[in-house]
């Protein structure tokens, strides 16, 4: 067998998203664990990624201390996708599943489960993603006592009987609604099986209690369950998922992507998912953030030859204006050109949302949500005339205006902006506008609209 007959496999790193309600602090738990493995320095740090970033073993290991020994571990780490919410969760498939291999919830313990909570289990659930939750705002309990550096069990034994009831009260109210939503749920140095059972992880991305707990239960996880999905060959052709459509000053249109499979290289050519035909395209440049870069110029970002899975980069390439958030990105390497782009289409195909000659129009940020979108409008029974990824633009107004029924008249927008002359031609056209970014609130919204526009009729 000559050489490039061979399979040569590593284990990439896990692909962790972080999901939840608004204000619960995802974002917040993100920037504490990229704050602390920064803040740990020298032991390989992390590397920031386009969209992501890269927490490697040592790093995790020297900040969970006695609850990560790297030597029970072959997985290099934990890959954190930086936009935090199920939004983009639910953006990011990859081959027939969720890009994310694994996630976290969190949920504000004084707050319990909201209606994003519940829409990001939900989505898990859907998609089989195996989560862990983080209960945070624990420094919030009166009284609370923290233990610094302390693993979180112990912190959590140290407290006042008050301060403990109450936290107590708030932690099982989520073990609770976990359960209610089909989930057997325990504090997570209680579980035994995480494949079966979610750990609950009380934190605080404020005082960073709970977060060495955190990325220990994250790495056992992997390791425990999931390494044979981490079994990739690296020096195969890249495969990744589009987080981003963005213009970049001195680039011009360029696509955020987590590579997840394979590598990819500067002049290869790729196929991605585009609005019409899959766009096959030259790869002008790979990019990653330079660390400290100034803002806004081109030199945010460095030039690398070749990325390897996973990953997440910058990729400048043309043609890239009808590029998809959330299609496929394929690099063609020593197979047709053909090949790839049935790849590609194969893919797409999988996500297409099922239109009727009558129904409401939708427009949602990625492919993901509008394909969540469709599913729940398809539970409702409400038809749909067109569903498309982008903005509200005239164009849309234009074509709900020709459904026949009132309340068909009717653009569902999901986390997208109404373009100003959209915005003009609403009236004129007697077309209704929804927007939300909350799926079922949406759903909910236009329902009650159709119930009281059937009640003024009678
Ligand atoms: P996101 O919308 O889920 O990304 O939430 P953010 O991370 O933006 O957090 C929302 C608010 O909660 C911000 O004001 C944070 O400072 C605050 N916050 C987040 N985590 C904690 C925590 O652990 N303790 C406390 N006291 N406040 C927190």
């Amino acid at each position: 067998m000559s050489e490039s007959d061979t399979t040569p496999t590593a284990l990439r790193t896990p692909i962790v998203a972080v999901l939840g309600h608004v204000d619960h602090g995802k974002t917040s738990l993100l920037d504490t664990i990229r704050g602390s493995a920064v803040s740990e320095g020298e032991a390989g740090a992390i590397t920031q990624h386009i969209g992501a970033t890269a927490v490697p073993l040592e790093t995790i290991s020297d900040m969970a201390g006695s609850l990560v020994d790297p030597e029970d571990f072959d997985l290099p780490g934990l890959l954190f996708i930086d936009t935090p919410g199920h939004h983009s969760f639910s953006t990011l498939r990859s081959r027939g599943g969720a890009l994310a291999d694994i996630a976290i919830v969190v949920v504000d313990v004084n707050d319990g489960f909201q209606p994003q909570t519940v829409e990001a289990i939900e989505i898990l659930k859907r998609t089989g993603t195996p989560f862990v939750v983080a209960a945070n705002k624990i420094d919030t309990t009166p009284g609370w006592n923290p233990q610094e550096g302390a693993p979180i069990q112990q912190t959590y034994e140290a407290q006042s009987s008050r301060a403990r009831s109450m936290l107590d009260e708030n932690l099982y109210e989520i073990i609770g609604d976990l359960s209610d939503n089909g989930f057997s749920a325990d504090l997570y140095w209680r579980v035994q099986n995480f494949q079966k059972n979610v750990g609950v992880v009380p934190s605080s991305a404020m005082t960073s209690e709970g977060i060495p707990d955190l990325l220990a239960v994250l790495m056992g996880l992997s390791q425990r369950y999931m390494k044979e999905e981490m079994q990739i060959d690296v020096t195969g052709p890249g495969a990744g998922t589009v987080l981003e459509v963005k213009e970049e000053r001195g680039f011009g249109t360029t696509l955020d992507v987590v590579l997840y499979d394979g590598s990819i290289k500067e002049g290869e050519t790729i196929v991605v998912g585009g609005k019409n035909d899959p766009i096959v395209t030259e790869v002008r440049a790979l990019l990653r953030p330079r660390p400290n870069a100034e803002i806004r110029t081109e030199k945010r970002f460095e030039r690398v030859d070749e990325v390897t899975a996973a990953s997440g980069v910058k990729i400048a390439a043309p043609d890239l204006e009808d590029a998809m958030a959330g299609a496929p990105v394929r690099v063609v390497r020593d197979r047709p050109v053909d090949e790839v782009i049935a790849e590609v289409k194969r893919e797409l195909a999988e996500i297409e949302v099922e239109t009727a000659e009558e129904g409401v129009v939708v427009k949602a940020d990625t492919l993901g949500s509008l394909e969540a979108m469709a599913n729940a409008l398809d539970e409702a029974e409400v038809p749909i005339l067109r569903a498309e990824v982008g903005d509200v633009a005239p164009r849309d107004v234009a074509v709900a205006s020709t459904a026949n029924e009132e309340k068909h008249k009717v653009i569902l927008a999901f986390n997208v902006s109404v373009l100003k002359n959209a915005q003009e031609e609403l009236d004129k056209a007697g077309v209704k506008l929804f927007d939300d970014d909350v799926i079922y609130q949406l759903v909910e919204e236009y329902e009650a609209y159709v119930d009281e526009m059937q009640r003024a009729q009678q």
